[in-house]
């Protein structure tokens, strides 16, 4: 598969801005070639922090980490400001706009097709199967020349199951796209990340996010495992210094407290299960879906009226009613313990 067939004229084309420390190397010695403040910077009060100074933007001190902490080679990394730029700056590489167009497999996560109308990308929605997995078959009816990439999510948002993986590496095998897979979820499931399988397929990308596991939601990082070629074409387009200093001095942290994530994981899982045996006796849910992620998907009479009366609590859950195969749906995100008791006991009024 020629992955370069997929990319945009203008990006394969593009000369990427460059800082004199491209050339040099990353030197140390007198940096006067950037215009910073080499006086020192005006919020000092952190160790080893020299915020007046641009990271780098070849993300060396993370990518390396990552590879340290995930098994996965340096050369395959990229990091963004949250998936969420991942996301976007994936379909600016890929899709010229008004031109090609992109499928979305739903119920899913909705930033997807925002992200393809910001960039004014065609997006083709097809249905998951009842079950929630891929339908190829579906797939296979909307997708033509144009198309560019298959948007998939697993474990899914908003229904929080796992695609199964052979469908997933089918998509890659039979169809000349790129295949997206969003794992943002995977820390809650016990599945292994697909970003193993990229070196057998050019063409898959796998998301992850420190925003959920990590607890690091408001430190904005993500980031994506694939081929080589595609890594160096973001890192072609990507604002060159992307990911800052600050979200770096936080996810170094955090990545020094793995004990604290599978804490907070084993945790989550704990009352995930609690949570759906609960609603599983409530009357007014009418089925709870298993889930492999951090929230739970149920279905109830009336979602609008169910969102109220919790509202009217002070407990706030997202309406996920207006997704096609999800009438009734509420999707709750699993709180703390306090947190899940005060939930029950609103649900039971
Ligand atoms: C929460 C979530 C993300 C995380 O996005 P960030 O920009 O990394 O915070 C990505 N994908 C899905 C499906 C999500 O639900």
């Amino acid at each position: 598969m020629d992955i370069k067939k997929l990319i945009r004229k203008n990006i394969l084309d593009l000369k990427p801005y460059t800082s004199a420390r491209d050339i040099y190397n990353n030197p140390s010695g007198i940096l006067l070639d950037a215009n910073e403040n080499n006086l020192g910077s005006t919020f000092d009060e952190i160790d080893g922090l020299n915020l007046n100074r641009y990271p780098d933007p070849h993300q060396n001190d993370l990518r390396k980490l990552a590879e340290l902490n995930f098994g996965i080679k340096k050369e395959n990394l990229f990091f963004g400001v949250g998936s969420d730029e991942i996301i976007d700056l994936l379909i600016r590489i890929f899709c010229e706009p008004e031109k090609n167009n992109v499928i979305i497999p739903e119920p899913t996560y909705g930033m997807y097709k925002v992200s393809c109308d910001i960039n004014n990308v065609e997006t083709r929605s097809v249905l998951l199967t009842d079950e929630f997995q891929i339908d190829e078959k579906a797939i296979g009816k909307v997708c033509d020349e144009k198309t560019k990439i298959i948007f998939l999510c697993s474990p899914n948002n908003p229904t929080g199951n796992l695609l199964k993986k052979n469908d997933v590496l089918s998509l890659c095998e039979n169809f000349n796209t790129i295949i997206i897979v969003d794992e943002a979820y995977i820390d809650f499931s016990e599945a292994e990340s697909l970003a193993n399988e990229i070196s057998a397929h050019p063409n898959l990308i796998v998301l992850r996010t420190f925003s959920k596991a990590w607890g690091l939601a408001g430190a904005r990082v993500g980031f994506c495992a694939a081929n080589e070629e595609i890594i160096n074409y973001l890192f072609k387009v990507k604002a060159p210094y992307n990911i800052s200093a600050l979200s770096r001095y936080a996810l170094k942290k955090a990545l020094d407290n793995v004990d604290k994530r599978q804490e907070y994981v084993s945790k989550i899982k704990k009352e995930r299960t609690r949570l759906k045996n609960q609603f599983e006796s409530s009357a007014g849910i009418i089925k709870v879906f298993d889930s492999d992620a951090n929230f739970l998907l149920v279905k109830v009479r009336d979602a609008k009226d169910f969102q109220r009366k919790l509202f009217d609590e002070g407990i706030i859950v997202r309406d996920r009613s207006s997704q096609p195969k999800l009438e009734g749906c509420v999707r709750i995100s699993i709180g703390t313990e306090e947190e899940n008791d005060l939930l029950w006991s609103a649900v039971q009024n």
